[in-house]
Formats: C-alpha cells, sequence, structure tokens
C-alpha cells in the first residue's frame, strides 16, 4: 500500500468549541430557566465558561476517562458539561431524567460516575438513588431557580474563581467523549460509549445541505432532550457551525415552544412525534396566534412521523417536517426522509409517501436487512426482515460488553427493527422486533395501522399492539386518544382503516383511552399495553372480528 502523506490531525470535539470561539464569539445561546424567564449569552461567555469548568473538575480530581454525569434538562450550562468534559479528557453521561429511580440507580453504578452536575429541581430524584452509586464523591448542583442546600457544590461558586483559559490535552480521535445508555424496554440499559471521532464524524455529516443543512445563520430549538442520544447531536452541530441555540429548559408544552419558536424566530427545531402532534393541535386550534415564518425544518424522529402530522403542518401551516430514524447505538442519526431523482417530480402522493418513510442512510451509513435465518433480503419493498447498519458512528460493542447478540460476526450492528427496504433504498419500519403482531404465522405491521388511525380527523394518537387470540396467537388491538371535544365510534375507525389498509389486518377491537403509555424518551410504551390489554380479547371474544 502507498500511504497517503496527509496529517494525522484528530478529529476531536475540542476543535469545534476553539472554532466557536474564535470566529463565532457573538453568537447568541438562549436558555429558558424554570420561573420562564430567558438567559441569554454569546459563544464567548459559553467558551469562558466551559473553560472554568475545567479547571474547577481538574481541582476536584477528575482525570482523563472519568465519567461526569448530568441529570438536567436543555440549558447552556448542560451545554457547557458537553464541551467543557469531553474536551478535558474525561467522558460526559447523559442520566436521563425521565427513568424510574432503580433504573438510574443502576446506570450510574454501573457506569462508575464520579461527579454528577444536577439542576437543583431534580435533586429529590437524584436522593432517590445516589446511595446507590458507591463510585459518586461530588455533587454539584445547577442552582436554576433557588439557592444550592447546605453541604453540596454549587455549579456558580465553583466557576467563579477560576480563569477563563484551559489548556486543552491534544486527545486521541479516538477517546471516549459522551456515555448514553439505551432506553430499552427490556433487559438492563446498555451504555453506549461515543468517541470524539464518531461525533465529530457525525456532527460534519449532519450539517451538509442534503443533510440538516445545518449553519451559522440557522437558530436551532433541541426540544429533544439531552439525554437522549446527545439531543441527536444537536448541540454539537450548533457549536460546529456557530448557529444560535435556544433551549427549552423544562418548558416542553406546546403553547411554550411556539412560543420560542415564534420569537427566537428559530430555524431548525427538533424533537419526537409527540412533541408535534401536540403542536399541530395547538396551531390548528390557533393558526393565527404564532408568526413561524422562519422555521425552515422540523425534524421527526424517535419513533414513526405519521403521515398525517407531516401533511398537516404542510399543508395547513405551510411547515415542512423531516423524518429521521435513528439510535441510540448510532450517535444517532441512520437515515432521512428527502425526496431524490424522480420523485422531485412525482405527485404530491408520492412525495408524501417518500417524506414518511425513514428515508435513505446519511453518507457512511450502510444498511442491509435480514432474515430470521440471517440471509439477506432484496430491497423490493415487501419483504420484511431485521435491519442491519454499519458505519463510523455506530456501535461496535456496548460498554459493558453486554449484547454481544447484537453485533453480527461480519461486522454489522442488529437493531431490532423490522423494515422493509424499497428499490430506491428508501426504508419502511413496520416495527420494532418485539412489538410485531403475528396474526395466524403472518406479520402485520403496527405502524401502517397506527398511521392509518392518526389520520382520521379525531384521532390524537393511536397505537396498535398484539392481543392474545384463541384461534389467530396474536390479533391487532388498537389504542385510542382522540383529540380534545372529538369523538368517533369503533365503527367510524374500522371504516376508516378498510379503504387504507388490508381488511384482514384491521384490530380487532378499540380502546380509548386517556393517554397512551410512553417510554422515558417519548416512544409507545407496547409492553405496558400488552401487560394491561394483553387478554382483553380473549376475555371479551365477540369483539368486532375481522376474520373468521
Ligand atoms: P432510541 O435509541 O431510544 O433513540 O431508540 C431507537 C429506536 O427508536 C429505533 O430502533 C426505532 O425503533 C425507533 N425509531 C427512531 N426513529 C424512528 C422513526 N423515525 N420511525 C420509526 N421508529 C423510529
Amino acid at each position: 500500500m502507498l500511504t497517503g502523506r496527509m496529517m494525522d490531525f484528530p478529529l476531536t470535539l475540542t476543535h469545534f468549541l476553539e472554532r466557536a470561539r474564535t470566529y463565532f464569539a457573538r453568537s447568541e445561546i438562549v436558555s429558558r430557566n424554570p420561573d420562564k424567564s430567558l438567559h441569554r449569552y454569546t459563544y464567548a461567555d459559553f467558551y469562558r465558561r466551559t473553560c472554568q469548568l475545567a479547571h474547577a473538575l481538574t481541582k476536584l480530581g477528575v482525570k482523563p476517562g472519568d465519567r461526569v454525569a448530568t441529570l438536567s434538562w436543555n440549558h447552556y450550562r448542560h451545554l457547557e458539561v458537553y464541551f467543557g468534559v469531553p474536551a478535558m479528557g474525561a467522558v460526559m453521561h447523559t442520566l436521563n431524567l425521565r427513568l424510574h429511580p432503580t433504573d438510574l440507580g443502576y446506570i450510574a453504578r454501573h457506569a462508575e460516575d464520579q461527579v454528577v452536575v444536577v439542576d437543583r429541581s431534580l435533586l429529590p430524584l437524584l436522593e432517590k438513588f445516589r446511595g446507590a452509586v458507591p463510585s459518586l464523591k461530588h455533587v454539584i448542583v445547577v442552582p436554576d431557580d433557588g439557592p444550592v442546600p447546605e453541604g453540596m457544590l454549587d455549579y456558580e461558586q465553583l466557576l467563579l474563581p477560576e480563569p477563563p483559559h484551559f489548556d486543552f490535552p491534544r486527545l486521541d480521535e479516538n477517546s471516549a467523549a459522551a456515555l448514553c445508555y439505551t432506553s430499552g424496554t427490556t433487559g438492563n440499559p446498555k451504555g453506549v460509549l461515543y468517541s470524539h471521532r464518531s461525533t465529530v464524524l457525525h456532527t460534519l455529516v449532519c450539517c451538509l445541505p442534503e443533510v440538516l443543512g445545518l449553519r451559522e445563520a440557522d437558530t436551532v430549538l433541541p426540544v429533544v432532550p439531552m439525554f437522549h442520544a446527545a439531543a441527536w447531536g444537536l448541540p454539537f452541530d450548533c457549536v460546529a457551525t456557530g448557529a444560535k441555540i435556544v433551549f427549552p429548559g423544562p418548558h416542553l408544552d406546546p403553547q411554550s415552544l411556539l412560543d420560542l419558536m415564534a420569537e427566537e424566530k428559530v430555524t431548525i427545531a427538533g424533537g419526537v412525534p409527540t412533541i408535534w402532534l401536540g403542536i399541530l393541535a395547538l396551531l390548528d386550534r390557533e393558526p393565527k396566534r404564532w408568526d413561524l415564518h422562519a422555521m425552515r425544518t422540523m425534524v421527526i424522529g424517535g419513533s414513526a412521523a405519521p403521515p398525517s402530522l407531516i401533511d398537516g403542518f404542510r399543508k395547513r401551516h405551510d411547515l415542512e417536517v423531516l423524518h429521521a430514524w435513528g439510535m441510540t447505538e448510532m450517535n444517532p442519526l441512520g437515515t432521512l426522509a428527502r425526496l431524490k431523482g424522480d420523485l422531485h417530480h412525482a405527485s404530491a402522493e408520492a412525495q408524501l409517501a417518500a417524506n414518511a418513510s425513514q428515508g435513505f442512510p446519511v453518507p457512511f451509513v450502510e444498511t442491509r436487512h435480514v432474515s430470521d435465518t440471517g440471509e439477506v433480503l432484496p430491497w423490493d419493498n415487501a419483504t420484511m426482515g431485521e435491519l442491519e447498519v454499519r458505519g463510523p458512528w455506530v456501535a461496535a460493542s456496548y460498554f459493558s460488553n453486554e449484547g454481544g447478540d447484537r453485533f453480527s460476526a461480519d461486522g454489522w450492528f442488529k437493531t431490532g427493527d423490522v423494515v422493509t427496504i424499497d428499490p430506491e433504498g428508501y426504508l419502511h419500519i413496520t416495527d420494532r422486533s418485539k412489538d410485531v403482531i403475528k396474526s395466524g404465522g403472518e406479520w402485520i405491521s403496527s405502524v401502517a395501522l397506527e398511521n392509518a388511525l392518526m389520520s382520521h380527523p379525531a384521532v390524537l394518537e393511536a397505537a396498535v399492539f398484539a392481543g392474545r387470540h384463541a384461534r389467530w396467537d396474536e390479533r391487532p388491538l388498537a389504542a385510542v386518544v382522540f383529540k380534545q371535544g372529538q369523538q368517533a365510534t369503533k365503527e367510524e375507525l374500522a371504516a376508516h382503516l378498510e379503504a387504507l389498509v388490508t381488511k384482514w389486518w384491521l384490530p380487532d377491537d378499540y380502546l380509548f383511552i386517556s393517554q397512551i403509555p410512553r417510554t422515558s424518551t417519548g416512544k409507545f410504551l407496547k409492553t405496558k399495553l400488552r401487560e394491561d390489554y394483553g387478554d382483553h380479547l380473549l376475555k371479551t371474544p365477540g369483539a368486532s372480528p375481522t376474520r373468521s
């Protein structure tokens, strides 16, 4: 091999941090405080305080590779940890504040966190699991809306005496930068350890015009929590490009978010479908209240975005949605539903179908889907199989070396998502493998049924899951939440579905509930639905049978 003669320059987050200070010192970072007031400062302030944090943590004894946890909402101090900790060679570990204290205790103990930076308002949660984490030496409290309790370290007091520059070390690009645990609903959560290199490459690709197209002129609102796969990398993208950032703090209700979008002239926002369903419902009720002209892309991911949601924003509010698929194990972006080729000139219907698929991979992510026996399947838009991925920001193993069965012998990661792939490479997720409905030996796509149900004007949200069935083993059951003040009968819903999906897929019954149970990252918690209603059809065998 003839080796190229270029510099071996490490791909580290430190470069983005230094670049932001040098070239984008006046870009703004806005955060909503717990009392709803806004905190504003510049990238110059952010850089200075990040250096001060690195000094303070060094004094506390934090060394390269040590884990510094966060238990925080999205705000500027969280961003300081996002850069200060990796740039000093330590590892930022984001704890998910929506998890049960028992899980948090397990995760923090497993990660061997030594320091935790915690919002004052979340101290009661920390107290519930702190005792389970023997490695924890220091608790640093972000004094969000009040004083720090006696005997704890105050984030602000800690930074105050420290100098505004830090001599950040030259790191190996493969050194660990951040740790995030999967929010799996079965088995123990597993740690995914991102490297500087994986995060930098992910950031560069995210900023490409055909990906998120993020640039300095943007104003970015990460609604997705910073503990959920590093807010999909959005904070890194912003610092890399010098874009203005708007953090929502703990206020994630539709009205607060719409106020922020309008007042700060947000151009890109990212969040899970539930957030956007709430926002769409409010916009439909008060279409003229907010001026959202600045908004150019609303990124939706984390679970399937129903076509009716994408269409509703587009048709009724002239707002563009970009549907993305990814995983904690992938830093997290994998695919994006952008149009390409002939689709640019296709009918509105065909374009909507492509935009509502999970899209095709971003550069450096490769996909294939395989059968139960590991046979690689054709891209024919019909054959279902488990999606596998590989690329420079796909986990090669878990932090603890558990979950080895997720990594194939020939170098692919098994996602656990069941998909079809069309000849153009667009993915269509039909289910999580553990959520598939197998009726009489054949698979029914719960995602397709959910999307069809959510296109009914009265339906706010719908989750379809497997109910045990005496004859067919499993049959689909639909849990439906109606929009405020609206309703439909089971017969009306069935008639609506009949026009959209094959008849034998129709749910055997509809359960009208007030809220669909969710995971800590906003996905439908189907294990809970199965637990609560899994025997419903056995108990009520006469419930609207659709297949006999
Ligand atoms: P997490 O690691 O918590 O982000 O969860 C990753 C999983 O969320 C994926 O394996 C999918 O099952 C699901 N997911 C993420 N984005 C989408 C999407 N756009 N459509 C359908 N499922 C999604």
